[in-house]
């Protein structure tokens, strides 16, 4: 059985096709996210259906396999069952990839305020939240109200902040700016604030460097060495007594274990992933293996990123351990081997470091669209995302300003009314 149907359990799934095993999978969403350009549907320049798939439609091919849509709840290792919310699944081997989630780190105020970007409703969520402050706006005529509410602060200088930023301040500067000629432009402000001393910490330093460049040349105020203390209403407070005022706040400086670790009673490594052997077992469980975001997986001394490289090649390794063991032959080791990484910051603008080779500025750009655009599961989204890349590019548009709130029956406020939902 395998255990969530993001990066690492849908190769888990895939390397196990047509081999004589029956797969269940389980995740909690009927779609699969693509991750990486999550924060173009929260620009509005990407719809929901483009970085999201039905999971059912991805593994149709696969016939030796089994979808359930449900939430795990935990697992009973001693009675080799999966717990779920609609009811248990007993297993032979379980391969548990459910990820991470947006890590807050009990920081005062922030849960229920800040926004995060780790999930398609994230992005949905902080869509809305962006077009409604512009349209807040236009009502004001208080100039210190109006300049809160256009003030987004981003929390995290790492690729997802970076790259956030560079999308909000072209939204903003290319699109909305023209969509409401009232609100004075100078009064929004995008503030990407880091605790560490430079954005995008895991690259070399020219292309920390080139990266807040760029930031800056697009009107976002990069603020190094602001760490954040406490959030309140419409204001963060750092470290040193400092009070920044944003109307939004956006969380994207860290990740925990989904909570699933949590049931395992296994020991715990950064942002409380589970620790497991260098064959990726669960300790004193060599039928259960935890890979992806989920894994605390350590190589020459250091914990692997929670990145995409690491999930899938982790996945295949484990769909091979699992065949293995099955042929009454051992798991083997798994080596990670780094592909290297990208991250873009909009327009022309993007830095890659591939073992020696390092791009920024425009050549870093076109192959992060051409390494994504590759990447992009199925064969109708790559082609309309790649419309929507070159419509933006040419016309300086953002298809996608919708504010929409998911509405339907309201069982809890026709309980209150005392009416009965058929
Ligand atoms: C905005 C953003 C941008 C990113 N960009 C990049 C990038 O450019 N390059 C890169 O390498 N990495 C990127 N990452 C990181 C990357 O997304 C993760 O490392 C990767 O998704 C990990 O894969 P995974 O399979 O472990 O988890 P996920 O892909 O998160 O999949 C977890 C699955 O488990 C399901 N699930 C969770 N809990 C349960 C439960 N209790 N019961 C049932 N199902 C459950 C979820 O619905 C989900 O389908 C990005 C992450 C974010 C948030």
């Amino acid at each position: 059985m395998v255990v969530g149907a993001g990066f690492a359990g849908l190769t888990t799934v895939r390397a196990l096709s047509g081999k004589p095993v029956e797969v269940v999978l389980v995740d909690r969403h009927n779609f699969h996210t693509f991750t990486p350009l999550l924060y173009q549907v929260a620009s509005a320049l990407l719809d929901p259906a483009e970085v999201a798939h039905p999971i059912r439609g991805l593994v149709r091919p696969l016939h030796n396999l089994e979808v359930r849509l449900a939430t795990a709840t935990g697992v009973d290792l001693a009675r080799r069952r999966l717990e779920t919310d609609v009811r248990p699944i007993s297993y032979d081997f379980l391969v548990l990839a459910t990820g991470s989630a947006t890590n807050f780190f009990g920081i005062e105020g922030l849960a229920g305020r800040a926004f995060g970007l780790k999930e398609l409703e994230d992005a949905l969520a902080l869509r809305n939240q962006v077009l409604r402050q512009f349209e807040r706006a236009a009502w004001t005529e208080d100039q210190g109200r109006r300049r809160r509410l256009l003030t987004f602060a981003i929390v995290g200088g790492g690729p997802t902040g970076v790259e956030l930023a560079g999308a909000l301040s072209e939204l903003i500067r290319n699109v909305l700016r023209k969509d409401f000629p009232s609100v004075y432009i100078r009064d929004t402000r995008i503030l990407l604030l880091e605790a560490g001393p430079s954005l995008l910490p895991a690259f070399v330093p020219g292309l920390r460097e080139s990266a807040r460049r760029t930031l800056a040349g697009r009107g976002v105020e990069v603020l190094l060495e602001r760490k954040v203390v406490a959030a309140g209403d419409e204001h963060l407070e750092l470290e040193g007594g400092e009070r920044l005022e944003a109307g939004t706040v956006i969380w994207t400086a860290g990740v925990r274990a989904s909570d699933l670790a949590a049931s395992l009673g296994a020991e715990r490594g950064r942002g409380g992933t589970v620790k497991v052997g260098p064959t990726l077992q669960l300790p004193g469980h060599p039928e259960v293996f935890v890979v992806g975001d989920l894994a605390a997986v350590t190589q020459q001394g250091l914990q692997l990123p929670q990145l995409i490289p690491p999930a899938m090649q982790e996945a295949r390794h484990v769909a091979g351990s699992i065949l293995r063991l099955l042929a009454g032959e051992p798991a083997q080791p798994f080596r990670y081997a780094d592909p290297g990484m990208m991250a873009t910051i909009g327009r022309n603008a993007g830095v890659a470091e591939i073992g020696p080779i390092r791009m920024s500025g425009f050549p870093g750009w076109v192959l992060w669209l051409g390494f994504h655009l590759l990447q992009i599961v199925t064969f109708r989204s790559k082609l309309i995302v790649l419309l929507n890349w070159a419509w933006n590019y040419l016309f300086y548009d953002r298809p996608v300003r919708l504010l929409v709130r998911a509405a339907g029956p309201d069982p809890e406020a026709a309980r209150k009314r005392g009416r009965k939902l058929n």
